[in-house]
C-alpha cells in the first residue's frame, strides 16, 4: 500500500512537470534515457544469440576408424559382460585379465599391477622422463548395479545394436578404459614412447567413494613422492546439447573442479510407545516436516566466476528470454537462481544443494510408535561454503522443532584448476586440433570423483573424458538402457591419442 502511494506520488510529480517550464524538456529526456537503457538490453541479448556460431557436434565432424573403433566397442561389449558392481572383486579381476587380452602389446610393455579390490594401475615409463613430471590419466572399473526398466538388453549382456553398445557402464566408466587403451596400444603399435612417464588408475570403487581403490592408489603415490603435471578423470564430456538438455549446442565441457560432498543427519524425537493413543506429535510427522522445509529453502544461489564465464560462454544456447536476464550483470546476479530452477543440471552450478536421500526410523510391528525417525541429507556444496554454516542454516531452520541436526561427514574440498595450467592448453588445444569451431568449456562438476584423492599430487586436475554424451551420443549413466554410440567410442580414441602424443 505504502509503495503504491509512493508510485501515485511520482507520478503527479511527473505528471505536473508537464506545466512547469522546461518540464516536459525533463520528461523527455528521463523517458528517452529509459527507451535507451531498455533498449540498451534487448539489443545486448538479442546480439548475446548471435555472436558464437554453434559448431557441429564431433560426431558430425568426424569419422573414427572403423577397424579400430570396431575394436574398441567389441571390448567394451565384452567388458560390460563382467558384472563388476561395486564390491564385486572377482569381476575387477575378470576385467584386468580381459583388457591384459584385448590389448596384448600394452600388457607386454606396461608396468600392470593389479591392486586389493581388483584396481588395476598400470605404468608406460618414457624413454628418458628428464625433467617432465609424469600424468596420471584416470577411470573406473566397478558400475552401479544394473536398475530396472531395461528395454533393449539386460544390464549386463553387453550387446551392440544399431552402432551401439548397451548395458551398464557403457559410458560410465568402462568406455573411457577401454579408449584409453585403445589408444596406447596403436602407438605402441607405432613404436611410440611418451615424453613423461604416463599412469593408468582404474580403481574397483568409484562409485562408492573411491576408498579402496583411488584413495589407496594415491596413499602409494604419495609415498613414492610422486607429482603429476596432470590429473585426468571423468565429470566432464563433450556434450551436443546445452545442459539443460534441450537446445543443440555441442561443446567439450571441462571440470575443472568439484562440488564438495557432505552428510547431514536430521533426527526427530518424541514419544514413543502404542499407536492407540498417540501424542500430538509423532516422530514421522516430525520429520516430514523438516524434510518439506530442507526441501522449499534450498542454499541461496551464488555465481562463481568459473560459472559466469560458463554461461557468458554459452550465451548462444539459451533461449532470448533466458539472455535478456543473463546478460544484464544486474538482472543475472538477482534471478538467476530462479531462471535455473526448473532445470537441474543449471541449477547445480549456481548453488550448493541438499537433499534427502535416506529415512530411517519404525519398528517392524506396525502398531508401534517410533520415539525418533532420523533423515541422511546428501549436500553438494559449491567450492568456498562451510559445512558448519550449512548445519547452521540445517538447526535455524528446523529451531522450532524436536529435531537435532549432525553433520555426519564432509568430504575434503577440491580446489578449482586454474585455466592457464600448461596441462589444460595441451588438453584444449588437442581438442580443437580435431575440432577446430567447437568451444571449450571450463565448468564445475557437481558429481564428486575419483579425482579428488589425487588433490595433494598435482595442481592440474581436470575432469573430462571426451565422450559425446546426447541423443545421438549415448548416456544414461546410472539409468536403464545406458548405451554409447560407436562412433563416439571410436572418437574418444582418437582424443587419447592426441593427448597421449603430446604429453
Ligand atoms: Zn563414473
Amino acid at each position: 500500500m505504502e509503495k503504491l502511494r509512493e508510485l501515485g506520488a511520482s507520478w503527479q510529480i511527473f505528471h505536473s512537470n508537464f506545466n512547469a517550464k522546461y518540464g516536459a524538456a525533463f520528461n523527455l529526456i528521463v523517458l528517452l534515457l529509459i527507451a535507451a537503457a531498455v533498449a540498451a538490453v534487448l539489443i545486448r541479448a538479442a546480439l548475446a544469440g548471435r555472436k558464437s556460431r554453434i559448431a557441429p557436434s564431433p560426431l558430425a565432424s568426424r569419422t573414427p576408424d572403423k577397424e579400430r573403433t570396431d575394436h574398441a566397442a567389441e571390448s567394451l561389449a565384452m567388458a560390460i559382460r563382467c558384472p563388476s558392481i561395486t564390491g564385486r572383486e572377482e569381476e575387477m579381476l575378470a576385467i584386468g585379465r580381459l583388457l591384459k587380452e584385448r590389448y596384448p602389446l600394452a600388457a607386454k610393455t606396461l608396468d600392470w599391477a593389479t591392486l586389493p579390490g581388483g584396481s588395476l594401475l598400470l605404468r608406460w615409463r618414457a624413454e628418458d622422463p628428464g625433467e617432465n613430471e609424469p600424468a596420471l590419466l584416470c577411470s573406473h572399473l566397478d558400475v552401479v548395479p544394473g536398475g530396472e526398466g531395461w528395454s533393449v538388453c539386460d544390464p549386463f549382456d553387453g550387446i551392440r545394436q544399431g552402432g551401439r553398445i548397451y548395458g551398464r557402464g557403457a559410458a560410465d566408466c568402462k568406455a573411457a578404459v577401454v579408449a584409453m587403451l585403445e589408444a596406447t596400444e596403436t602407438l605402441l603399435a607405432e613404436g611410440v614412447t611418451p615424453r613423461r612417464d604416463v599412469y593408468y588408475a582404474f580403481g574397483c570403487d568409484g562409485e562408492a567413494g573411491g576408498r579402496k581403490g583411488a584413495a589407496r592408489i594415491a596413499k602409494i603415490m604419495e609415498k613414492e613422492g610422486l607429482q603429476f603435471s596432470l590429473v585426468l578423470d571423468e565429470g566432464g564430456t563433450f556434450r551436443e546439447t546445452m545442459p539443460d538438455g534441450r537446445r543443440y549446442y555441442p561443446a567439450a565441457y571441462i571440470g575443472m573442479g568439484e562440488k564438495r560432498l557432505c552428510e547431514y543427519r536430521l533426527t526427530a524425537a518424541c514419544e514413543g510407545g502404542r499407536s492407540a493413543v498417540p501424542g500430538r506429535t509423532t516422530a514421522l510427522g516430525v520429520l516430514s516436516e523438516a524434510i518439506c522445509r530442507v526441501e522449499s529453502a534450498q542454499p541461496h544461489h551464488h555465481l562463481l566466476p568459473i560459472v559466469r564465464r560458463q554461461i557468458n560462454a554459452t550465451m548462444s544456447g539459451f533461449s532470448f528470454g533466458k539472455r535478456l536476464v543473463l546478460t544484464s550483470p544486474l538482472l543475472r546476479e538477482v534471478f538467476v537462481g530462479k531462471l535455473f530452477r526448473n532445470e537441474p543440471a543449471l541449477s547445480a552450478l549456481v548453488r550448493s544443494t541438499v537433499v534427502p536421500t535416506r529415512v530411517d526410523g519404525g519398528f517392524t510391528a506396525g502398531h508401534v510408535l517410533p520415539a525418533t525417525a532420523s533423515v541422511l541429507l546428501n549436500a553438494r556444496l559449491l567450492p568456498g561454503e562451510d559445512p558448519e554454516r550449512e548445519l547452521e542454516e540445517l538447526r535455524a531452520l528446523t529451531a522450532d522443532l524436536p529435531v537435532e541436526a549432525e553433520l555426519i561427514s564432509a568430504g575434503d574440498e577440491s580446489f578449482l584448476t586454474s585455466e592457464n595450467q600448461p596441462m589444460y592448453k595441451l588438453l584444449k588445444s588437442t581438442i580443437e586440433g580435431l575440432y577446430p569451431t567447437l568451444p571449450c568449456i571450463a565448468t564445475l562438476t557437481p558429481t564428486a570423483e575419483d579425482a579428488r584423492h589425487y588433490s595433494a599430487l598435482s595442481d592440474c586436475i581436470l575432469r573430462f573424458s571426451p565422450l559425446t554424451l546426447g541423443p545421438e551420443g549415448g548416456g544414461k549413466a546410472h539409468g536403464a538402457d545406458e548405451n554409447l554410440s560407436e562412433k563416439a567410442l571410436g572418437l574418444a580414441v582418437e582424443i587419447y591419442e592426441g593427448l597421449l602424443r603430446k604429453l
